[in-house]
């Protein structure tokens, strides 16, 4: 953990984990040199210190889930503070002291389970990992309280018989140990999503940038001439856009092209693949589009984007390129493909723009979006 806290020192979660570690850590050294002869001033320092570092894990937690810190922990350690204090005051037995313990860490776990399980979007490896060593410290802490409730004579976490060993320290390190590894590596594979996602997203509008959308485009070949499958691709061009940029400022281009995205996106069906090809163009990968339902897609796009409401850059208009994939062409590549549908885009241009044009069947279909 001190490791990933100097590899990554501007991150917030790996500083509480690292915190939590150096704080468990010093809690635990404190109640084992102490556990001979108990002084109570070390008790109370060495089991606070112990439930802070508990606590600041949780925190870590949080902050990993881009999580505002929370409040219940933070509550549970300051009462058990409270009762601790109390039950040394009043020199009350020390299997108390473990049953009060064995409550607050289990309440801390039930935390804990509840912020990774809920917070994961998909469970993984990691986020399994984890939980299994939540669950694990977590029956830990059933049994040190069930002993120390019902069953007193087994023994105190001095004793030296092998249960009171493995369940005072063999499990909470092993579970420990696997817990940080757990975290650790949910940090990686958010770092490795992260990656993937910066690789193949375009940072502006959240579509995929041209990279992702060409590899999904040749795939999508790939796919539709083995399945024999229809295939379009839509092109698409902001109309003016310098003047945009030009008249507004390039800060409102950059909404505009945003906005376009969205609207795109809501306006496709779920399995069209969106892209920004690069400037203000923009690709629209259609699988088992039929060439005779192109002009329906074409005129609903430029319709879309012609009748929202740009707040601040008044009305804007695109043209569209169609192309349809034709399985007994020479040239039946992704590549050929797009190819097709620039030259649309150009007809589209020239016909006036806020249109479409289709290749294939070479006609040119303006669409009425006044
Ligand atoms: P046409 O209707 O013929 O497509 O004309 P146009 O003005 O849209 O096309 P042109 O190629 O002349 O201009 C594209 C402009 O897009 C020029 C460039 O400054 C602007 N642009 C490219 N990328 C970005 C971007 O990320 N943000 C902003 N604000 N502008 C961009
Ligand atoms: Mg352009
Ligand atoms: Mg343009």
């Amino acid at each position: 953990m001190t490791g990933i806290f100097f590899a990554t020192p501007s991150e917030k979660c790996t500083r509480y984990w690292v915190l939590s570690g150096f704080s468990i850590g010093t809690g635990i050294l404190i109640t084992v040199l102490n556990g001979g002869a108990p002084r109570p001033a070390l008790l109370i320092i060495g089991n606070s210190i112990l439930i802070l570092g508990v606590v600041l894990q949780w925190s870590g937690i949080r902050a990993f889930y881009k999580k505002p810190l929370g409040y219940a922990g933070w509550i549970i350690a300051a009462i058990f503070f409270v009762v601790y204090c109390a039950l040394l005051l009043q020199e009350a037995p020390a299997r108390h002291r473990v049953i009060l313990l064995s409550a607050v860490m289990l309440s801390l776990l039930i935390l804990y389970f509840h912020e990774i399980w809920t917070s994961q979007k998909r469970h993984t490896f990691a986020s399994m990992l984890s939980l299994g060593a939540v669950v694990l410290l977590g029956i830990d802490y059933v049994f040190r309280f069930s002993i120390m409730a019902f069953k007193y004579a087994v023994s105190l976490p001095t004793t030296n018989s092998l249960l009171s060993i493995t369940l005072t320290y063999l499990i909470p390190t092993a579970g420990t140990m696997l817990l940080s590894f757990g975290l650790l590596l949910l940090y990686f594979e958010r770092i490795v999503a992260d990656k993937h996602h910066l690789a193949t997203h375009d940072d502006l509008t959240g579509l995929f940038n041209r990279r992702a959308i060409v590899a999904a485009g040749e795939r999508e070949v790939s796919v539709a001439l083995r399945m024999k499958r229809p295939l379009a691709v839509a092109f698409v061009d902001i109309d003016f856009f310098k003047q945009i940029n030009d008249k507004h400022g390039h800060h409102t281009g950059d909404r505009v092209l945003v906005e376009v995205a969205q609207v795109l996106t809501r306006t496709c069906r779920g399995i069209d693949l969106a892209g920004r090809y690069g400037g203000e163009e923009f690709c629209i990968i259609l699988p088992g589009m039929e060439q005779d339902d192109l002009p329906v897609v074409g005129e609903r796009l430029v319709s879309a984007v012609c009748h929202h409401n740009f707040p601040d850059a008044g009305s804007v208009t695109i043209s569209i390129g169609l192309a349809t994939l034709a399985a007994d062409e020479r040239e039946c590549s992704w590549a050929g493909l797009i190819r097709k549908a620039d030259a649309e885009l150009y007809k589209a241009k020239a016909a006036g723009r806020n249109c479409y044009s289709m290749a294939a069947v070479n006609r040119q279909d303006l669409a009425a979006t006044a």
